[in-house]
């Protein structure tokens, strides 16, 4: 059978443009803007994003690379830092462990070990052992231990000071632990001072 017309190209329906939001009839199917300049806004919108994506990318890329690099150590320091930060939220509304300062004072407030993680590095992150302290007792007066004692007695109990006192088996970490624990101790913070907040 001979076919005696050409098929009837179907209309297109009318559709809205994606940069303006117009209402225009398409020329094709692929029709996505109503008129050049619209068209090119949707391609400087598509290049602002792809760029957005890349740059995030890029970010995450320089952390991972940044992480990977770093050592043990670095691991170490950041979990001390983590762990000493948790301290300082958990004993924030009490006073400091040694002198008694109120927690009310504006100066800066340290995680004062206990025993030092010079003389029992197996306690550097017992909760036990380490409390808020102000910067004075800290740092100049070395922990001030003799009323640290004082006041740990009461606020721990003699058996667990004494338990601290004690000898201790080297605390091995594996650098999964030490992650693990950071990661921890970070997001513990991060919630106490939302609920703080
Ligand atoms: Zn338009
Ligand atoms: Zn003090």
């Amino acid at each position: 059978m001979i076919r005696t017309s050409l098929p009837v190209k179907k209309a297109l329906k009318p559709r809205r443009c994606r940069s303006c939001g117009n209402s225009f009839q398409p020329i094709s199917s692929m029709s996505k803007a109503c008129s050049v300049n619209c068209a090119l806004d949707l391609v400087r919108q598509a290049n602002a994003r792809k760029e957005a994506k890349a740059k995030r990318e890029e970010r995450v890329a320089t952390r991972v690379a940044k992480e990977k690099v770093k050592t043990r150590g670095t691991h170490l320091k950041e979990l001390q830092a983590a762990f000493n930060a948790w301290i300082r939220c958990r004993d924030a509304g009490l006073p400091c462990i040694s002198c008694g300062r109120p927690a009310s004072w504006q100066g800066q407030w340290d995680a004062g070990h206990y025993r030092s993680v010079g003389s029992s590095p197996a306690s550097r992150f017992d909760p036990a052992n380490a409390h808020k302290q102000c910067l004075p007792c800290n740092r100049h007066l070395s922990g001030d231990l003799v009323r640290y004692r004082v006041n740990l007695v009461k606020k721990i109990g003699l058996a667990e000071v004494e338990r601290l006192e004690g000898p201790h088996l080297p605390l091995k970490l594996t650098l999964p632990e030490i992650l693990e624990m950071k990661a921890f101790y970070r997001a513990e913070v991060r919630r106490m001072k939302k609920e703080a907040a």
